[in-house]
């Protein structure tokens, strides 16, 4: 499986590089091209997806280092669109001109659910939080990462409604699939979309990853890049 999304069409990240971490969202760098945020509880393998999805093993270690854990941590991501339809020619006319990358920010946020920390260490949480998903203008996406072992859990399931009261476009992301049987995991997927249908009118976007076997990853820039290509769209109208 593996293999198959190595040599898979999706879109090409040429660069992964990180830019800085902020205290709050009026310190994050120039809204200026489209944004995706990475949020779960501690644990939830991240870390992982995020360096999967950069081809980047080493990245966002530089986020969870003592003392980034709780700042906004930016990297900037230069990609090419896959070369399928349109996004194909478009990959060969720009490929020649390497400043023409597609450029967008990827968004390492702190994660919720440590057992130890203050009530004032979250309560800060929780307003860094509100305001940078609720402000920042070129947020294009959240994804919400949960574990695929467990059935819902309500630390969860609450944050996916905190965004929906607050009408934040987000995907969930199951991880860690391949630590489970593919019975066990869709039944877990399920219930999570299950326990949803009983407050939302229509469900979000889901993917099922395993940072281990590259798995999810094709999709999960598909996404991103059919993302980025509305955005480009909407700034040109
Ligand atoms: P974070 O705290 O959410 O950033 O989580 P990490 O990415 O650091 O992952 C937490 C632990 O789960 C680490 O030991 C990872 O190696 C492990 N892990 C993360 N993703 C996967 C996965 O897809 N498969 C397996 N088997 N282990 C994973």
């Amino acid at each position: 499986m593996g293999g198959k999304d190595n040599l898979s069409c999706s879109m090409i990240i040429q660069s992964a590089t990180y830019v800085i971490s902020s205290p709050d969202y009026t310190q994050c760098p120039k809204a200026d091209r489209p944004e995706y945020a990475f949020i779960g509880r501690s644990n939830v393998g991240k870390s992982s997806v995020i360096n999967m999805l950069c081809n980047n093993q080493k990245l966002a270690k530089t986020s969870s280092a003592p003392g980034k854990t709780q700042l906004i941590n930016h990297f900037e991501i230069k990609s090419l669109p896959s070369p399928r339809g349109e996004g194909g020619e478009k990959r060969n006319a720009i490929a020649k001109a390497k400043d023409q990358w597609d450029a967008w920010y990827l968004v390492d946020l702190p994660g919720y659910g440590f057992a130890k920390v203050s009530q004032t260490a979250r309560r800060r949480w929780e307003q860094m939080i509100e305001n940078y998903l609720r402000k920042r203008e070129n947020l294009v996406n959240v994804f919400i990462l949960i574990d695929s072992r467990h059935s819902p859990q309500k630390l969860d399931l609450d944050f996916v409604n905190q965004l929906g009261e607050w009408g934040v476009p987000f995907c969930l992301v199951f991880t860690k699939a391949d630590k489970e049987t593919q019975k066990e995991v869709s039944k877990n997927v399920k219930a999570f979309l299950d326990a949803m249908r009983k407050t939302w009118q229509f469900l979000p976007r889901h993917f099922v990853t395993s940072a281990e076997k590259k798995m999810g990853r094709e999709k999960m820039l598909e996404f991103i890049e059919a993302c980025n290509s509305e955005a480009t769209k909407a700034e040109n109208e």
